[in-house]
């Protein structure tokens, strides 16, 4: 199929909430993918932070292509290691104490949403129901979650929204404060809010939060579906913050490109969840679970070194760019700041070759962790070229 037949039917059966590029990409390896055309493309974006270990890493083909041939699917009501192993890696690389599987972002958001929930009414009864979000956050496109994203542009059309929702000012540790009343049972934040334009907390303030919270048995959620999985050079953001949270909610890089979501629980709230509380169908599938098995296996200490050591580098040549105001973020989560407009930018970029996304006002980079350094140069020239000649 071309380009053209494509969009054609694209158009014809495909419902139009996206805006896509105009391009039909058929086939990558690491961060190197080519078009219908075998026009190649350098990879800045993971499939949004999703393709963690870049395209058809080989190892992670293998684990899952030989899960895939010995059992694909069973359902949660029986036993299959590559879930166990999976939860077991996630548990001893996090602090955290136990995890349920799902399939997306979103709907690790509504566990730990439900989980807080559930953790505040058997403590405390029915009316300690509030969460704490922070504004220009962004947590995942169903409805609870939506509720909690921080955005005025997503509250519209789809009345009735979940209550229960309360927005404070990011970085503004009195605001918070000031919403923790006695109807307050969770925060939940991302460390660095990545839909929001990759703005970091501080990381005072995040420990403000965390002690507060502690203080007034708050639970404190970390959404890391974006900054999770190595992305900011360690294995969860958090871990940089010196916090630990009671819940986490996961899913983008875990699965190495196929779908998973995982709630990670804390020692406060790991027993919350009795059989009938909470559910998923697919979740836990171990063609996805060797995936992510593999995924853990390889990001060890060398390997999230060697994402702190790109992403600066990014970083520095980014910053001596033409036209580039300041380079925000951690690891290789980067939020690029420009003079002009980003979105003739990236149109560009992408006829030049670079595949960007944006947030907000910027352009947004998240490289495949594995990018080598010459497939990092080559996208970094044609960056610096497109924007020398603006
Ligand atoms: C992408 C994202 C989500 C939503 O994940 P989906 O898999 O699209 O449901 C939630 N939270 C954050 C921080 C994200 O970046």
């Amino acid at each position: 199929m071309d380009f053209q037949t494509a969009k054609q039917y694209d158009d014809e059966y495909i419902i139009h909430s996206y805006g896509r590029f105009p391009v039909l990409l058929t086939k990558g390896k690491g961060a190197t993918v080519q078009d219908d055309t075998g026009k190649t493309y350098i990879d800045f974006t993971s499939g949004i932070g999703v393709n963690a270990l870049g395209f058809c890493d080989d190892n992670w083909v293998q684990a899952v292509s030989a899960q895939l041939q010995s059992l694909q699917h069973t359902s949660n009501l029986y036993y299959t290691e590559p879930c166990i192993q999976a939860a077991k890696l996630l548990c001893e690389k996090s602090g955290m104490k136990k995890v349920f599987f799902g399939n997306s972002g979103a709907e690790a958001n509504e566990g730990v949403i439900k989980a807080a929930r559930k953790y505040s009414f058997l403590k405390y009864g029915a009316s300690r129901n509030k969460i704490i979000a922070l504004q220009n956050s962004f947590h995942g496109r169903t409805m609870a979650a939506l509720s909690a994203t921080g955005q005025d542009a997503y509250h519209n059309f789809f009345f009735p929204f979940v209550d229960g929702f309360v927005f404070a000012k990011a970085n503004d540790f009195a605001d918070i404060l000031s919403k923790m009343t006695d109807d307050v049972c969770a925060v939940i934040l991302e460390t660095v809010q990545g839909e929001g334009g990759v703005v970091p907390l501080d990381k005072e303030y995040v420990q403000a939060v965390a002690k507060a919270c502690k203080e007034k048995d708050i639970l404190l959620i970390v959404d890391e579906v974006q900054t999770g999985m190595g992305r900011t050079g360690s294995l969860f953001s958090y871990q940089q913050f010196g916090i630990q949270p009671d819940l986490v909610s996961c899913a983008k890089g875990l699965g190495g490109g196929l779908p998973i979501g995982a709630v990670l629980f804390g020692e406060k709230t790991e027993t919350v969840f009795v059989p009938g509380d909470h559910g998923s169908t697919f979740g836990g599938n171990p063609v996805v679970c060797a995936g992510a098995v593999h995924i853990l296996n390889t990001m060890d200490e060398a390997f999230l070194q060697d994402v702190q050591k790109k992403g600066a580098y990014l970083k520095e040549k980014i910053e001596k760019m033409p036209h580039v105001e300041n380079v925000a973020g951690l690891g290789m989560m980067l939020g690029i700041q420009l003079d002009v407009e980003a979105k003739p930018v990236i149109n560009a970029l992408l006829e030049a070759g670079l595949l960007v996304l944006s947030a907000k006002t910027k352009i947004r980079l998240l490289p495949p962790l594995t990018i080598t350094q010459e497939e990092l140069d080559k996208g970094l020239t044609i960056l610096e070229q497109t924007l020398a000649s603006l």
